[in-house]
């Protein structure tokens, strides 16, 4: 099964990947190579609630005026619950002009806004460390442990993730 069936890495802008490179650099997210990015810093701008949602949605974003709340469904596993969190702060941090980010897996239509906010993710919780040279697919999934992030951030990152849709 693929999480990310719609991803298409040619909907990226530059802008996304310098929001992402920002906020790595703001919130130190990369000091420590080697080990899950620690989010703490970065999660203490947001409020973070995890629900009961549709199997289908992962998360929202909710603007509420004085903060920003991610809602994640509470039935992910905590990989996918880092994915999603940041998925959201992608959006948030791109400006993306909807108030509430409904954010549904296997959507026929991927826009590009999705797409940005994946990418800013993919960004955020996997070090260019990670992906440096030598790379090689026989350590996808230890990176992905390594990292814990959803194996197909790690080739987003390293722009390996190439679908074309369902
Ligand atoms: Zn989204």
């Amino acid at each position: 099964m693929t999480y990310f069936p719609n991803f298409n890495p040619k909907q990226i802008s530059s802008k996304a990947v310098q929001t992402a490179q920002d906020l790595i650099k703001f919130y130190d997210l990369h000091g420590m190579p080697g080990k899950p990015v620690d989010l703490t810093k970065l999660l203490d701008k947001f409020e973070l609630r995890e629900m009961e949602l549709p199997k289908t949605t992962w998360g929202f974003t909710l603007d509420v005026g004085y903060k920003i709340v991610i809602v994640i469904n509470q039935a992910l596993s905590p990989e996918l619950k880092r994915y999603v969190a940041m998925h959201e702060v992608g959006h948030v941090g791109l400006w993306h002009p909807n108030q509430l980010h409904s954010c549904v897996v296997g959507k026929a239509e991927y826009d590009h806004l999705e797409n940005e906010a994946t990418m800013v993710a993919a960004y955020l919780l996997v070090p260019a460390e990670a992906v440096a040279e030598p790379f090689t697919l026989v350590r996808l999934g230890e990176l992905a442990e390594c990292y814990s992030v959803p194996s197909e951030l790690i080739l987003m990152r390293r722009g390996l993730y190439l679908s074309t849709g369902v």
